[in-house]
This record gives structure tokens, C-alpha cells and sequence, in this order.
């Protein structure tokens, strides 16, 4: 049983009605007034259908309909990929991977990503993945196999650096995490609903786009794109990151069978009137919270002591 993989799906319009089917199963086939009503029932007709995967990634061999507020994002067609899945790494070994310590309010790597090997603790489903993170706390690195990477040109290759990973024993796949040298940080625009964090201790700021107006989950400002622009980009920041191309070469390499597990989206494009900085939550750290509660209740019983003793000494009788 193999779980969790991607399944490539068209959509037609016609007399008002949108019909969605995923390619390999045409009798997985869903209708709507609008695409969201007709794609919110797509995954209930998968299950109906009887297939053994039950965390299925749908994924549409042309953009899908824009949604109200697309329009203005979408200067220029970009899209961006990650890696899903449920591969675990040693724990460990991971405090050596970032040159510097970890934001010890909210564990993000605070250096680079140094040479060092990831060392996979469970062997990988498909060709592009992510790591299990407890409480989302530290980097979602971005793994892909040999024959993904042998899917990209010689230009894209070099867009980043592939780092190998040590595998688990007995598993063959070879294994590349993904280092970029440089992000296109993560934007937010005046009138779109945001969800995510910040930290005031190392300064991360880690968001997305949650507004049901929009497709997109990931935004870039226009100002803060490379010109020109290279084949492929991170977006984001070194510990929560994806990788942005041009929506055709993504869409491309989503057709390959050795893109298994890859996430797609399209990225929205910030324009320069609409750019402003995010507002965002501080993180709590509950276990700094749970730790600094202890260390105080642990004072105060030590000042309560002190007192006691005191009031017992000066009670005394003096001789
Ligand atoms: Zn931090």
C-alpha cells in the first residue's frame, strides 16, 4: 500500500458547469457551479472510488480557474513545489547540519545550512519529500530523489545544492536535499488574510496566504524577484522553504512518474502598490514556557523559604 501520492487531474467548463477527473481514474469525476464546489468533492469521490491511498495530492495539468483576486498577483506565471511525506531523520545528527545554534525561543536554524550529510532514519516513499517534524519546530528541508534530479537540466542543477543524504541501510534511493544560496523572502500584501509567526529573538518570520479569495499560499514581492530570474528559486527563508520555477516547466515535471510526492501551488505575485510588511503573531515556546514557569515557581519557593527561616530566626528568644 503505498499512500500519499500525486494524481494528475484536468477540468473542462462547459454550459456553466465545471467538471474535474483525474486522469488515471476517469471514473473519479466530480461537477460544479464553480471549480472549488466541484474540487471540494473531489477527495469524497477518491475515497467512493475505493483506492487504498487515502492522502491523495491532486494536482491539474493546466492552471486551474483563477479566483477573484488572482488577477492582480499573477504578473508573472510562477508556481512553486515541496515535498510531501513522512521521512524521519535522526535527531542528533540534525544539531550539526547549521553552522550556529538553533533559536532557542523558536528553534529555527539561526547560520547556514553547512556540508554536512542528513541522515534518513526511514526509508523514502516517492521521489520528493519532506521530513516529520514534531509541533512544525525546526527546518522542513526539501529531499529528492537521483531521478528527480536527473529530471532537471544542467541549468537548473545548479540553481542549488544538492547535498547527499546518508540513506538508511538497505535502501538503494539516493537521497539529495535541497541548499539554496539565497531566498526570495516571503510576502504579504495590504488586503490578504495572512497565517503564520514571527520570532523577536532570531527575527524569523515564517507565513502564508490563507484568503479563500486567492489559489495561491505563497507570495513573493515583484521588487524582491532576481533579475533575470534564474530556473529555479527558494522562496522563504532557511528553515521553511520551497522551490519557485515558471508554471509550464512545473506542471512538466509534475507529468513525470519520478515527481512522486511533490506539492505544487502557484505562487502569487506581490505587486509594488500592494506590498507591505506582514503582521504576524509572536511564537509561543511552550516548552520555554513550561521551563520559565518551573524556574519561577522554584525562585519563589526559594524567597518563601528564605522568609520562613528568617521569621523563625527572629521569633526566637533572645538570650
Ligand atoms: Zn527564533
Amino acid at each position: 500500500m503505498s499512500e500519499g501520492r500525486t494524481y494528475l487531474c484536468s477540468w473542462k467548463l462547459d454550459s456553466h458547469v465545471y467538471t474535474i477527473w483525474v486522469r488515471s481514474r476517469p471514473g473519479v469525476r466530480v461537477s460544479g457551479l464553480t471549480f472549488s464546489q466541484a474540487y471540494d468533492k473531489l477527495i469524497y469521490k477518491w475515497l467512493e472510488s475505493g483506492s487504498d491511498d487515502c492522502e491523495p495530492t491532486f494536482t491539474f495539468d493546466r492552471s486551474p480557474p483563477p479566483e477573484p483576486l488572482d488577477a492582480k498577483y499573477s504578473n508573472i506565471d510562477l508556481m512553486w513545489f515541496e515535498g510531501t511525506g513522512y521521512t524521519s531523520d535522526s535527531s542528533e545528527r540534525r544539531e550539526s547540519l547549521f553552522d550556529g545554534p538553533r533559536c532557542a525561543w523558536c528553534g529555527e536554524p539561526t547560520g547556514p545550512r553547512n556540508d554536512s550529510k542528513r541522515q534518513l532514519t526511514s526509508t523514502v516513499e516517492g521521489h520528493v519529500s519532506a521530513c516529520v517534524r514534531d509541533n512544525f519546530v525546526g527546518e522542513s528541508p526539501i529531499l529528492v530523489s537521483r531521478e528527480f534530479l536527473n529530471l532537471l537540466s544542467n541549468e537548473e542543477q545548479q540553481c542549488l545544492d544538492w547535498i547527499p543524504c546518508v540513506g538508511v541501510p538497505r535502501s538503494r534511493k539516493q537521497f539529495f536535499e535541497a541548499r539554496p544560496r539565497s531566498f526570495v523572502p516571503y510576502a504579504a500584501a495590504i488586503e490578504l488574510e495572512l497565517s503564520g509567526w514571527r520570532c523577536d529573538s532570531c527575527g524569523a518570520k515564517v507565513f502564508s496566504i490563507r484568503d479563500p479569495r486567492t489559489s495561491f499560499l505563497h507570495a513573493v514581492s515583484q521588487l524582491s524577484l532576481p533579475q533575470p530570474l534564474p530556473a529555479l528559486f527558494a522562496i522563504g527563508s532557511r528553515g521553511h522553504f520551497q522551490i519557485g520555477a515558471s508554471s509550464s516547466r512545473i506542471r512538466e515535471l509534475l507529468s513525470s512518474k519520478y515527481s512522486r510526492g511533490m506539492n505544487a501551488g502557484r505562487l502569487g505575485v506581490v505587486p509594488p502598490s500592494l506590498a507591505i510588511a506582514p503582521t504576524l503573531r509572536l511564537r509561543e515556546n511552550e516548552a520555554d514556557q513550561i521551563r520559565l514557569r518551573q524556574e519561577r515557581a522554584a525562585e519563589d519557593k526559594a524567597e518563601l523559604d528564605k522568609y520562613v527561616a528568617n521569621l523563625i530566626a527572629s521569633s526566637r528568644p533572645k538570650k
